[in-house]
């Protein structure tokens, strides 16, 4: 079953939860009337379609409001961060149509002042430093039936803690030999509160920070304080934070913090046949599955984007699948409409043949070429009209034939009668074959000069219209058809024996070497769309095409599942 967050419920568009919360604090005067969010990444991976629901909800309650939203690196795990990373998520969020001006932020520019904290902490013996490894730590923490233990360094005297926080800072110990911990309640009810770790000892070169530091903050010391540091006030994150919400507050209520942000939880997105974890996502990229962090079937922004999906998609797609408490998962057949949708509008309508095979008009005169008038975008009368060449061999679909046609194929086979689009009838009179293999090479066919345009003067009528090119005029590219990355619709879904791995769809990607297209394409730009007529919405390889090699991407084909499903009007 898969449903679509708050699209269930019947409040007015773009209503929901957090929008009433928001409303509710202005109305009380809360936060002096400001509204303050942040879009917090942490730069250890490529952002994907279920950060652009984070990305449009904390920039959108922003702009619906008047208030601001920061960007901010949580970046406090050296080992795992790259600068590569932090480029690229800024690449990708202002893609999206979002500016956070000049309130772009790292965890680690905090890095002195929750060190700070963590004093003011100590100080107030409201924190220790431990000497259990991680495993005696684990092994104190007790389960969820049973309290945990408290730790023999727990009693430490503040002094003894303050000398030993500051000799970790210094350097004096090695990696994993202490931690700073929370001194809360070893038999919390919540495991998370049971002395939580704030700081652990971690030699290594942050991307940012240098060798400055050898002990690190952990996130929920670190993202709770940076909000405060940063006058949030609302702090909005997914789901799985919510058992974190009590730690949240406690570190805010425990030191002398600016402000206390309020945490709320929100259903993070889920996509059929996607996977949306950076960590398997990471694992694609690792094992080559995909050729890269862009590759056109990830569900990444640049790889969405690379295959043609545009920002203004993206976030109506947003718009639709709503904010929800509940977790849900969504058809991916709704990012595809949301794109069709898009694309419907603005795309110009091309022709191109994708698997080519020649047709001889007999009867047409030698050495003419004819120009004929094509309509640019039904969607769109000011878009015009354009030329196209017509000559007496043209190209058409390969799977447009056959032979010996089945009842109800009405496409072309020997004696039918069929229209090329914007051109002429044609009928086939004879079936050209290679004669060692018996492989169809090219048709012969007659046309009706009468039917010039694409219309009987005598009324009949013809049952397909099929799209083609002149094979003297064509441009020649390849062209890449995709499919989803999985073959499952839950590829995390457990299973016995198998892994999410083993749904990797293996023909998600067909190249096409020898399409053929029209001339006018001949020159068109890296990132260029248009749709190829009864084919799909493709546009322009940004990475792969070069000048005289062309390399389209399909986008997304024109069947649309979702408009079917939902009985909306199909779109064409
Ligand atoms: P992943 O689970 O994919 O590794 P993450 O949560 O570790 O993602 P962050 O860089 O910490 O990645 O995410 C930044 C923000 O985006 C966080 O506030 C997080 O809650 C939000 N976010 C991440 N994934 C999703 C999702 N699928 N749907 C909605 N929001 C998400
Ligand atoms: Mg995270």
């Amino acid at each position: 079953m898969t449903e679509t967050g708050s699209m269930s419920t019947n409040a007015a568009p773009g209503a929901h939860f957090i929008k009433s919360i928001i409303e509710a604090d202005l109305a009380a005067g809360k936060n002096s009337g400001k509204v303050a969010t942040r879009f917090p990444p942490e730069p250890n991976g490529y952002l994907h379609i279920g950060h652009a629901k984070s990305i449009c909800l904390n920039f959108g309650m922003a702009l619906d409001f008047g208030g601001t939203c920061n960007l901010r690196f949580d970046d406090t795990n050296p080992t795992k961060e790259d600068v590569e990373y932090v480029d690229a998520i800024m690449e990708d969020v202002q893609w999206l149509g979002f500016d956070w001006d000049h309130r772009l932020h790292y965890a680690s520019d905090y890095f002195e002042k929750l060190y700070g904290f963590a004093v003011e902490l100590i100080k107030s013996g409201n924190a220790y430093v431990d000497d259990l490894s991680a495993d005696e730590i684990r092994k104190y923490r007790g389960t969820l039936t049973e309290p945990g233990t408290d730790s023999p360094w727990r009693n430490r005297t503040i002094e003894e803690n303050l000398d030993l926080f500051g000799r970790m800072r210094n350097g004096e110990f090695p990696d994993g030999t202490r931690v700073l911990r929370a001194k809360i309640n070893m038999a919390h009810p919540n495991i998370i509160m049971r002395d939580p770790t704030l700081y652990r000892i971690r030699k290594a070169i942050h991307h940012r920070t240098g060798n400055a530091w050898c002990i690190y903050p952990m996130y929920d010391f670190t993202h709770c304080l940076s909000d405060s540091l940063e006058g949030i006030t609302h702090s909005l994150c997914t789901l799985e934070f919510e058992n974190n919400r009590p730690l949240y507050d406690w570190v805010l209520d425990h030191v002398d913090a600016p402000c206390h942000p309020q945490q709320i939880e929100f259903a993070r997105l889920n996509l059929t046949y996607t996977v949306l974890s950076k960590r398997k996502l990471i694992q694609l990229v690792e094992d080559r599955a995909v050729s890269g962090w862009d590759d056109p079937r990830m569900p990444t922004l640049c790889g969405l984007r690379r295959r043609g999906y545009t920002p203004e998609a993206i976030r109506n797609f947003c718009d639709r699948i709503g904010v929800a408490r509940r977790d849900s998962v969504v058809d991916v057949a709704l990012l595809e409409h949301s794109i069709r949708e898009d694309l419907n509008v603005r795309a110009p309508r091309m022709m191109a043949v994708l698997k080519p095979l020649k047709v001889i008009i007999e009867n047409y005169p030698e050495g003419q070429v004819e120009e004929l008038e094509a309509v640019n975008n039904p969607e769109d009368p000011a878009a015009g009209t354009r030329k196209v060449l017509f000559s007496k061999e043209i190209y058409i679909e390969k799977d447009d034939f056959m032979e010996n046609p089945p009842k109800k194929f009405f496409r072309l086979s020997p004696g039918k009668e069929v229209r090329l689009r914007y051109a002429f009838f044609i009928t086939c009179t004879d079936v050209v074959k290679d004669p060692v293999t018996g492989d169809i090479i090219a048709l012969r066919c007659t046309y009706d000069p009468a039917t010039r345009g694409g219309d009987a003067p005598d009324g009949r009528k013809v049952k397909a219209t099929l799209h083609w090119v002149s094979a003297a005029h064509a441009v020649d590219a390849e062209v890449r058809l995709y499919d989803r990355l999985f073959t499952k619709e839950n590829p995390d879904e457990k299973e016995e024996g198998r892994t999410w791995k083993d749904f990797i769809n293996p023909t998600a990607l067909e190249i096409l070497k020898d399409c053929k297209l029209e001339p006018c394409l001949a020159d068109v730009d890296p990132g260029y769309f248009c749709q190829f007529e009864r084919l799909g919405y493709f546009c322009v390889d940004t990475k792969d095409a070069k000048p005289g090699a062309l390399v389209f991407n399909r986008t997304v084909t024109l069947k649309d599942a979702w408009a079917r499903v939902k009985g909306e009007k199909p779109i064409s």
